[in-house]
């Protein structure tokens, strides 16, 4: 399995500087790839190959015409080429009405590089600095230790501050067995609700974040197109967006951490079934947290040795555990079921049916 490590690095003046015209470097090699490939495609639709480019990058270096220092990551870059023109050719074979030509990069939107090999233009120093080919030297925060075997290592730009990435190999390591069952319900109100009646609020910093994001936003707006200032507003924002991925980032480990600990089977809902039912209709809102929230999730009960199911969750706010249907809408926080009595908050209710599914999806009750 793979895991990403993040650091932040802190580049001196001139470092900064050549980090910026190595992403610079990056970003024309990946535009006059594209070009090549457009006009080989407009040509009469000949596709070149990674191969067809990546057999120019000698001659290309020699004639002093590309300044990206390092030979593997300029590879890199045309594979990602390689990579996005394939999709394209894809979505053109499949018939797609709009296939998505891939478009030129901005060097204010091209973020990053990769370094496909470690050891390979960039290695460890004796002193605990990072050494990249082409920049030197860097500091690095070191606010974990970094463990495992490195693959490849990925510089990237976010809102003006400088990051390394470390994509590591790892083995999971088993946890103990444990007996202990539990159905997920995400919700609207609280972040998630468990089937033991738990509930997971929504961290308080999201209500706050909002906020700031909206003041953010403003100032951006207020600010004259292509000035200075404008400027400096959207890299405030951007460092604004960037803050709160983190915090929810962060509370997604902490609290996938805890339930992959606690729990041997995990029940969840499938956020990709077609045709949601009304309640989830609704939730989409929230897809993209909640999968992210998920594929944490996923990721670490696989490498703990725990049994992740995930369940239609067609029916799962609408019926009661005795089976007999109990229709509620969107505000009605109460299940009140008619036919066995039971009275309990929705959530929990749904949250007990989706372990219930689960659990006879896995052949466990
Ligand atoms: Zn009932």
């Amino acid at each position: 399995m793979r895991k990403m490590m993040q650091y932040r690095l802190y580049p001196t003046e001139a470092q900064t500087a050549a980090l910026d015209d190595q992403l610079g470097e990056a970003c024309r090699l990946y535009n006059a790839a594209l070009q090549e490939r457009r006009e080989a495609y407009q040509r009469g639709g000949l596709s070149l190959h990674y191969y067809d480019q990546a057999n120019q990058l000698k001659d290309i270096r020699a004639a002093g015409n590309l300044g990206l220092a390092n030979f593997s990551a300029s590879q890199d870059v045309l594979r990602r080429i390689d990579k996005t023109f394939k999709a394209f050719l894809r979505r053109v074979k499949a018939g797609a009405s709009k296939p998505g030509y891939p478009r030129f990069k901005s060097r204010r939107r091209f973020d990053s590089y990769t370094f496909p090999s470690w050891g390979d233009g960039c290695r460890l120093t004796a002193v605990g600095r990072l050494y990249l080919q082409g920049v030197g030297h860097l500091q690095v925060t070191w606010h974990r230790p970094l463990e495992g075997q490195v693959k490849t290592v990925t510089v990237k730009r976010q809102a003006g501050t400088w990051f390394v990435c470390f994509s590591i190999a790892y083995e999971g390591e088993a946890l103990p067995g444990t007996e202990a069952r539990v159905g997920i319900d995400v919700g609207l109100t609280d972040f998630a609700t468990l089937s033991t009646g738990e509930t997971i609020p929504n961290p308080r910093y999201y209500r706050k974040a909002q906020g700031t994001l909206r003041i953010a936003q403003r100032r951006v707006a207020r600010r004259k197109r292509g000035g200075r200032n404008r400027r400096k507003a959207v890299v405030l924002l951007q460092k604004a967006h960037a803050h709160v991925q983190n915090q929810r980032a962060d509370f997604h480990h902490k609290t996938s951490r805890t339930l992959v600990d606690t729990y041997g089977v995990i029940a969840v809902e499938d956020l990709h079934v077609k045709g949601l039912a009304s309640g989830m209709l609704a939730k989409s809102v929230h897809d993209a947290g909640w999968s992210a929230f998920f594929n944490k999730l996923a990721a670490k009960a696989e490498a703990a040795g725990r049994l992740l199911v995930k369940v239609n969750p067609r029916g799962t706010s609408q019926t009661c555990l005795c089976g007999a249907p109990v229709p509620k809408t969107l505000s009605q926080r109460w299940h009140e079921c008619a036919a066995c009595g039971l009275s309990a908050a929705r959530d929990h209710v749904s949250a007990q049916l989706i372990l219930g599914l689960g659990l006879s999806l896995l052949g466990l009750t």
